[in-house]
């Protein structure tokens, strides 16, 4: 292996403390730095993040379970190195994950540079990608999980019921809808790297998870921030997209035989292509999308980003491309400035949409939102009061979608033992906010119901919000 920084950098002091006596030999990394003083700042930070996390560093290629090149793009002399030591580093150890400025770097035709001279390499990332490259690690060369040594499983630590998670795809938000002030608390959107959440998701899987929850503040800017550029996870290139996000979590719930539901949907056009992934089973036929009111002068005052006839137009698509899809949607009554007549109009937009699952709160005022400085605002009484007409006119909405599911089977999966069976939930059903389906203990004493398993349930019964059935 190869220049000074690289033996530096390969020979880290002990850390104090450390165990003696380790059982599984910790996979060894090798690293190659090359470039100017941020770029051995970037090699530092994943050296110290690939020692915080137990891998220990090689002297020498024949030593290392895998390679990391860390790149200098330059001038064409630095191209030229940092692409001779790519081709030595996969000549002599085979495993190379490359990083760094040339990892950036498009050839003529607009096709990723070293790719295009190395096809062989695991994983390309640009410069400061600290995430991406210990992802690639994480999928190309796993740390063996130590219980004596590691405090955390490597799913980490989850307050939910071990058959079900969430997974939180970003932070932050890049609309400002006046009502909300969660941007100036969170900042813009910052996406976290694919190939890290499929880590997450596949780490959640093998503990046992068998519903995939996927929230963030706006699910359906996944990778704006990142110009939806390209991660790597099992080897392969996949953007920074929610429907490339969709499909990859959809693959591996099919594998682990999980479910995957969305939540924090904006009905962008893309939505369209996610529809029909709905179909297999694993992502499931539903939307959680957070409409907040439907009148567009309404929307205008909330900033919102959608405008409430697209909102319909697509809901009917929807429901077209898959009758079994279920909508779960939000909206605030008596929102300042809100008339009689905009208000009538939501109603309406409900009658039509026919929304299945569905909450509405109260216009209250936020310390800080701009919306409390809107003209008009609406009396609090008023406020509650149509909240009160829109939540009489969802209960028959629900309560006549959910009686035509009697007489079906549907899929459960169970939540909760019960002295007469179990609470479980339907694909139409997010854990905590929407209904739950209370399944009846089965008369053949061979077939028992246990938390965390599906079950096929014939429903027998409905009412507004919940299904009961028999196993
Ligand atoms: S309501 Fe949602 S979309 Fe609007 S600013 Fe807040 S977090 Fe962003």
């Amino acid at each position: 292996m190869q220049s000074q920084p690289l033996s530096r950098l390969n020979k880290p002091a002990a850390a104090p403390g450390a165990p003696a006596n380790i059982s599984t030999p910790a996979p060894k990394v090798g690293f190659v730095s090359l470039g100017c003083p941020k770029a051995l700042v970037d090699s530092e930070q994943i050296l110290t993040q690939l020692r915080a996390e137990g891998y220990e560093t090689a002297k020498s290629y024949e030593g290392a379970d895998l390679v990391i090149v860390n790149t200098c793009g330059f001038i064409d002399a630095a191209v030229q190195e940092s692409l001779d030591a790519i081709g030595e580093a996969l000549a002599e150890n085979g495993k190379v994950i490359v990083t760094g400025c040339l990892g950036a770097k498009k050839d003529a035709d607009g096709s990723d540079l070293i790719q295009k001279v190395h096809p062989k390499v695991l994983a390309v990332t640009g410069p400061h990608a600290v995430a991406e490259v210990m992802a690639s690690v994480h999928t190309h060369l796993p740390k063996p999980h130590e219980p004596f040594i590691d405090l955390l499983p490597p799913q980490g630590v989850k307050l939910t019921p071990k058959h079900y998670a969430y997974l939180k795809i970003s932070e932050g938000c890049n609309h400002r809808c006046s009502f909300c002030i969660i941007p100036s608390m969170r900042g813009d959107l910052v996406s976290r790297p694919i190939g890290e959440l499929m880590i997450e998701a596949e780490n959640l899987f093998k503990a046992g998870v068998k519903e995939l929850l996927v929230i963030s503040q706006d699910t359906s800017a996944y990778g704006i921030d990142v110009k939806f550029r390209s991660g790597f996870w099992n080897g392969r290139p996949v953007k920074t997209h929610m429907t490339q996000l969709t499909e990859a979590l959809g693959q591996l719930a099919a594998q682990y035989g999980a479910w995957v539901r969305l939540h924090y949907v904006y009905p962008y056009p893309h939505v369209d292509e996610i529809i029909p992934m709905m179909s297999g089973g694993h992502v499931l036929p539903y939307l959680d999308i957070p409409m907040q009111h439907a009148h567009p002068e309404v929307l205008k005052r909330m900033k919102r980003p959608a405008s409430g006839e697209k909102n319909l137009e697509r809901i009917l698509k929807w429901r077209q491309m898959n009758p079994d899809l279920t909508i779960r949607s939000t909206f605030i009554a008596g929102f300042p400035g809100e008339t009689e007549a905009e208000f009538e109009y939501l109603l309406d937009f409900l009658k039509e949409a026919q929304i299945d699952r569905l909450g509405c709160f109260a216009y209250s005022p936020v310390e800080g939102a701009t919306a409390n400085d809107i003209a008009n605002p609406v009396p609090e009484e008023l406020r509650e009061e149509r909240r009160g007409r829109v939540m009489l006119l969802q209960e028959e909405i629900s309560k006549k979608r959910l009686q035509a599911k009697v007489g079906k089977t549907v899929k459960v999966l169970i939540d909760e033992l019960t002295p007469s069976g179990a609470i479980g939930r339907s694909a139409a059903d997010a854990p905590e906010i929407d209904g739950v389906v209370y399944v009846k203990k089965p008369f053949e004493p061979h077939k028992k119901l246990a938390v965390g398993q599906f079950y096929d349930v014939e429903i027998t019964r409905a009412d507004a919000h919940d299904l009961w059935g028999a196993a």
